[in-house]
Formats: structure tokens, C-alpha cells, sequence
């Protein structure tokens, strides 16, 4: 069971778009809302600010699922099948990226570096393979994009949220290695396609932008 403001879930529900997820109950006089978590649940949610885990077992008053009770409703109705929410992906949508309440809580996670923030401008310029064919857990964020690694919220690397092909969202992450192969990759195809860098390379902000990029993933 997670627990977060309203607000903030409010938020989340927003990034995870129409992907599967589960039950989430909102508590509108205290603000707060519950995410219906597996119990199975490990470490995929340490760390992340704005979040509070609750163990299996901790009581929790529910409403019926038609009407609201004493403030309470279902922003997500249990659908009967018994779906619950990914930690991952509720990871993923509070992660950096997703909701990000200030830069103590969430980025410092692994205690040797803080997770490398990609600029917006720089997201379109990193090849990625065929969004088409990208298997589920690639895209929602719970896999590298390029290598298919597993990722926790201690080694992903946001890479923004965007329309599938298929209309729905994706949350795009990415490993270390992977990330700075496509940065590299990036900084070394840019000059070719920028007019500021056939002019004057020096005064180019992108390529400065993704040399920089690439010496920061290098650690
Ligand atoms: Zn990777
Ligand atoms: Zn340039």
C-alpha cells in the first residue's frame, strides 16, 4: 500500500495514462490518497520523496465501490480482477520525470551519483530503437529502452514521456551504458545536421549540451 497526496497521485495517474494499473483510493478531507500495491513488494519505491509505504496488512477503510463515504473515493475502481498497480511503474510516475517535489528527495539516490537529468531539448536527438515494437516493459519505463536491462529508480535514467504509435504513453528510460552510447551517438551525428556548427562549432548550445551530457554519464 502506498500512500501519497492527493495531489501528487492526482499527478501520477496523469503520467501512467491508460497503462494497467490498479485500485487507487482517495481521502479528500485529508488530502491523501492510496495506492493498492502487490504484496510482493521490494525496494522499488525507497527512496522516492512523496511516497509512503505501508506493510501488507495495514488497515485501510474503504468505501463501497458505487458512492463515496466520509470523503472518501475510488480514483481508480477495483475492477474485480484483482489488477494491482506495478511498483515500477507507480515508481516510474513519481520518479524524476514524473513527479518531482525538489531536488533533496528524489535524485540522490545511489549515494555515488545522482541519476543524470537529460535536457528537453536534447531527448529528440538520441536514436531509439523501433518505438513500434517496443515490448511492454520497455515502454512503460520498467526496462532499458535500448537493452531491455531491468531498472530500479536508483539506475534509470529518465527519458521523458511521449505518444506511442498506438496512441498511448510511453515512459521511455534508459540504463547508464545505453544512455551514454546514445548521447555519444547524439554528439557525434549532430554537426552533420546543425548550420550553427558548420558555421562556428564553438557556438553551438546543443553540441555543448550533449558533450557535456556525455562526460557526466561517463562516470
Ligand atoms: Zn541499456
Ligand atoms: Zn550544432
Amino acid at each position: 500500500m502506498a500512500e501519497t497526496s492527493l495531489q501528487h497521485s492526482l499527478e501520477a495517474m496523469r503520467h501512467i495514462g491508460s497503462a494497467p494499473h490498479g485500485p487507487v483510493l482517495a481521502d479528500t478531507y485529508r488530502c491523501l490518497a492510496w495506492w493498492l500495491l502487490p504484496a510482493s513488494l521490494d525496494d522499488e519505491l525507497d527512496g522516492l520523496a512523496g511516497i509512503t509505504v505501508h506493510p501488507p496488512g495495514w488497515p485501510l477503510h474503504c468505501p463501497p465501490v458505487v458512492h463515496s463515504l466520509a470523503g472518501r473515493w475510488w480514483l481508480a475502481l477495483p475492477d474485480g480482477s484483482g489488477q494491482l498497480t506495478d511498483p515500477t511503474l507507480l515508481a516510474a510516475a513519481f520518479g524524476p520525470g514524473g513527479y518531482r517535489p525538489d531536488t533533496r528527495g528524489t535524485r540522490m539516490t545511489t549515494g555515488t551519483r545522482a541519476l543524470v537529468d537529460i535536457p528537453a531539448d536534447v531527448l529528440p536527438l538520441l536514436p531509439l530503437p523501433d518505438l513500434n515494437a517496443l515490448p511492454d516493459a520497455r515502454a512503460r519505463g520498467a526496462e532499458c529502452v535500448w537493452s531491455g536491462e531491468p531498472l530500479s529508480t536508483a539506475t534509470a535514467i529518465d527519458l521523458g514521456e511521449r505518444p506511442s504509435p498506438h496512441g498511448t504513453t510511453l515512459f521511455l528510460r534508459g540504463c547508464q551504458p545505453c544512455t551514454r552510447r546514445a548521447v555519444r551517438a547524439a554528439h557525434h551525428a549532430h554537426p552533420g545536421t546543425c548550420e550553427q556548427c558548420t558555421d562556428d562549432p564553438t557556438l553551438c548550445e546543443t553540441r555543448r549540451a550533449l558533450r557535456a551530457l556525455a562526460l557526466e554519464l561517463r562516470r
